[in-house]
Formats: structure tokens, sequence, C-alpha cells
């Protein structure tokens, strides 16, 4: 009985309604979190792993000699790495797909790679439209390297994670 009285008087003297607008005030003047993306960014950790890509040697060449680390470490089993000699005698991948709903972005796939070759970008503003456009192709990698090579390298000589 008493706790109905003590509800009625509270809802009637819109108790509630001002202990919300309490925690509302309270807010109303510190800093705030919120960012007007995508014109202001948050700033990302260092170590933040994004978007993968395959860089090339300055000359144009392919770093990967499909030696298929990558996709023998990779836990997720997001990699598929086909490889055949070319006519000069060296190998190289004739398909490398990661397909980006396996892949829990770990870096494992990057720190396994001997020459350097693939590696995680900051790159985070990417979305699929259509099926199929999760799966990064050698073509789509090897674009995304050479759109970032300046970043990543300029990282690598820093021994800084890019961003
Ligand atoms: S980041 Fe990890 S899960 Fe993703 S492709 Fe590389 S090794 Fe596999
Ligand atoms: S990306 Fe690196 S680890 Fe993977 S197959 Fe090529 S050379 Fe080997």
């Amino acid at each position: 009985m008493l706790q109905a009285l003590r509800e009625y008087f509270q809802s009637l003297l819109l108790i509630e309604l001002f202990r919300g607008l309490g925690v509302t005030g309270r807010y109303l003047f510190r800093t705030k979190f919120t960012v007007q993306y995508p014109e202001e960014k948050a700033p990302l950790s260092p170590r933040f792993r994004g978007l993968h890509a395959l860089r090339r040697y300055p000359n144009g060449e392919e770093r990967c000699i499909a030696c298929k680390l990558c996709e023998a470490t990779c836990p997720a089993l997001a990699i598929t790495i086909e490889a055949a000699p070319r006519a000069d005698g060296s190998r190289r991948t004739t398909r490398y797909e990661i397909d980006l709903f396996k892949c829990i972005f770990c870096g494992f796939c990057e720190e396994s790679c001997p020459v350097d070759s693939i590696v995680e970008t900051s790159v985070y503003e990417y979305h699929f439209e259509r099926r199929g456009e999760n799966i990064l192709t050698k073509e789509k990698l090897l674009a995304l390297g050479d759109q970032y090579e300046a970043e990543i390298a300029a990282a690598r000589a820093a021994d800084a994670p890019y961003r």
C-alpha cells in the first residue's frame, strides 16, 4: 500500500522525469564524445589492422613469392593461394584471394610473410554492395598496394605502424 502510494506521488510530481533531465543537464556542458564523421575522424589505435594489400618492389615486380606461409598460418582459413612457375622460372601466385567475411584481422599473414608482401593497411572505409565483393582478389590487393605504397613504405622505414 505504502509502495503504491509512493509510486503514485512520484508519478504525479514527475520525479522520474526530473531525474532524467538531471542526467541530461549533467552532461550538457561536459566534453562531447561525438565527432562529425566523415569530416572528423576519431584517432586510430597504432595496433589497428584494416584492409589488406599486396606490395610490389620499386621496379614494379610483385613481392609475393607464393611461399604460402600466410595461407598456412591464417587461423580463419581466409586465404586461398594457387601458384605456378613463370616462363623465367620464378614462382608466382596465379590466384591470391582473401575472404573478408572469414578474416578476423589478426595480422598473422602480415607477420609470417618473409618478403613484406601482404600487409594490413589502416583503411577501414569500405563496404560491400554485391555478393562476392567480400573476396579480395590478387588484382584488388595489388591495386590497394599500389594506391597506398607510399604510406606503407614510409611507415616501414620509420618502424611505425601504417596509418
Ligand atoms: S589477418 Fe588473420 S585472419 Fe585475416 S587473412 Fe590475415 S591471417 Fe587470416
Ligand atoms: S604474401 Fe608473403 S607469405 Fe603469403 S605467399 Fe606471398 S610471399 Fe608467402
